[in-house]
């Protein structure tokens, strides 16, 4: 979803800004580090970080 989202910031697409800001990169969040700038975020993404996979590791994949 937030990967979607980038995609729609994308001025061809109408410019539709991701709200937020980009996670510091020097003090990560303990779930997803994208949970704070994304819609469909829940409390697993927000405490569990989603495991580095091949192909997609979001939680709703
Ligand atoms: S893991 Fe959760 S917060 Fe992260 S991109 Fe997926 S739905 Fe959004």
């Amino acid at each position: 979803p937030y990967a979607r989202g980038l995609l729609d910031a994308l001025p061809e697409r109408a410019f539709t800004p991701v709200p937020g800001t980009p996670p510091e990169l020097g003090d990560l969040p303990p779930g997803c580090a994208f949970a704070a700038r994304c819609a469909l975020a829940d409390a697993t993404c927000r405490t569990t970080r989603p495991p580095l996979t091949e192909g997609v590791a979001c939680h709703r994949a």
